[in-house]
């Protein structure tokens, strides 16, 4: 800028510059200033900045600069997070924050958002048990369980029983369930964490009644913990106690059985037929059973514990539980899932893979030019591995998956053997239009020979 002998081109760019509207004159843009009531002061700063460096640069015609920023400010959210239509045909997808949540359990967390009665009786105008109304839509959607106490997760769950049952003391474990979940996390190094000794029994493929009963008889045993190993199978010679015969033996003994099912069906499912159920698992003879919330429950993030009363009374009276209380957004929005419409989880679950192709079919007549496939979709969230769930999908060059992940709104695709799989299994019928024209442009964007 202090070059004297600048050439024409350089003076045109800096009297272009000397255009550009101040911070203050843009901030007291109307429009620009009610963005800032939405979005906060220092975001529209932001972007109000980021806009005039482009121009600065010489990206931007200054004249733009104002009607940019008012473009930015409208289209952007408070939060960075981005709503994603999930096309790969996986119904618990982890990378998108597993279960997709109900209308009637947003609505739920939208009306919990103020002040709410999550831990007060408006009758007497006294202290009440947190979560009551959750507490009772559990119960009433697993009448096997006795009481129910709803925490952070799953992996909390499975902390807070074992530290109130058996910290100092010995956990029972078969060795054919000693698994890691995802993300390099071991149910075993969380159990150890707590102070738990792990009492391994049977070996990697076969574990029988005794091998528990001789645990329990020359040990020090704090519970006997059953894990269901979702997202794997050990299939050939194997054999497995099961939760009636493992309880006759813990039964006598006063040793609570605890069931960690992992994908929180709460009745069994036709569709899963190997998928076990917290009622079914109460039945059989578990003490408590641990399952999560947003897998195939269908609602938000949390650990779901139900079953005998004295031991829920337990683990709730346990400092621990203050450390891994639900939130009250979480309570509603299960309460919802549980007593509200059919979740999206379960409605995918379960969706007719006729409706399914007439929808694809409609949607690849809409964009024209490509071909539907036969597609298997899956549960995901590591749920019933191997257990495919018929369906279709748009078939699209493998290239088009970076215009549709990146294009608004994203749409994450199913990625599979050089191709692009745009399955409709988990998109609200109601987004079938909106999938079409994201395809179309992804197509139009990637162009028929430019690279992914
Ligand atoms: C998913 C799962 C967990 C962990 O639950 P989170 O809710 O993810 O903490 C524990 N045990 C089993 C068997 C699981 O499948």
């Amino acid at each position: 800028m202090s070059q004297v002998d600048g050439t024409r081109p350089e003076r045109q760019q800096s009297d272009a510059r000397r255009r550009i509207p101040r911070t203050d004159r843009l901030l007291s843009n109307p429009d620009i200033a009610s963005a800032a009531a939405r979005l906060g002061e220092q975001s529209v700063r932001d972007v109000v900045r980021e806009v005039q460096d482009s121009a600065r640069r010489g990206e931007l015609d200054p004249d733009e600069v104002e009607s940019v920023i008012c473009e930015a400010l409208a289209r952007r959210r408070v939060g960075s997070g981005r709503g994603v239509l999930n096309a790969t045909g996986v119904v618990v997808h982890t990378n998108l924050g597993r279960a997709s949540l109900s209308g009637a359990a947003c609505d739920a967390v939208l009306d919990a958002c103020g002040y709410v009665d999550v831990e007060l009786d408006l009758e007497s105008g006294t202290r009440s048990r947190r979560g009551a109304a959750t507490r009772a839509a559990l119960l009433r959607a697993c009448p096997a369980a006795n009481d129910a106490l709803m925490v952070n997760n799953g992996a909390a769950a499975m902390v807070l029983a074992t530290t109130a049952l058996a910290a100092g003391r010995e956990v029972v474990i078969s060795r054919g369930e000693m698994i890691e979940i995802g993300a390099g996390f071991r149910l075993t190094d969380l159990i150890e964490s707590t102070g738990a000794r792990l009492r391994e029994v049977g070996t990697t493929n076969r574990t029988h009644p005794g091998d528990y009963a001789r645990a329990i008889a020359d040990g020090d045993v704090g519970c006997v913990l059953k894990v269901h190993p979702s997202n794997y199978r050990v299939s050939g010679f194997t054999a497995e106690a099961t939760i009636a015969e493992i309880a006759e033996i813990t039964v006598g003994q006063g040793v609570p059985l605890i069931a960690d099912l992992g994908s929180g069906l709460l009745v069994p499912d036709a569709t899963l037929p190997d998928e076990p159920d917290a009622s079914s698992a109460l039945t059989a003879g578990a003490d408590l059973v641990i399952a999560s919330g947003d897998k195939l429950l269908g609602g938000p993030q949390a650990g779901i514990l139900l079953g005998d009363v004295d031991l829920i009374a337990r683990l709730a009276k346990h400092p621990l539980a203050r450390a891994v209380r639900a939130d009250k957004l979480a309570l509603a929005a299960m309460e919802a899932t549980l007593t509200g419409p059919t979740p999206p989880v379960t409605e995918y679950l379960h969706a007719d893979p006729d409706l399914l192709r007439a929808r694809t079919e409609s949607v690849a007549t809409a964009i024209g030019g490509v071909d539907v496939v036969p597609h298997d979709g899956r549960v995901g969230g590591g749920g019933a591995p191997g257990v495919p769930l018929p369906g279709w999908a748009i078939r699209l060059p493998e290239r088009a998956a970076h215009a549709l992940r990146t294009g608004v709104p994203a749409v994450l695709p199913r990625v599979h053997d050089g191709a692009c799989l745009v399955d409709l299994r988990c998109i609200p019928h109601a987004d079938d239009a909106t999938v079409a024209a994201a395809v179309r442009r992804a197509l139009d964007s990637a162009g028929p020979g430019s690279a992914d």
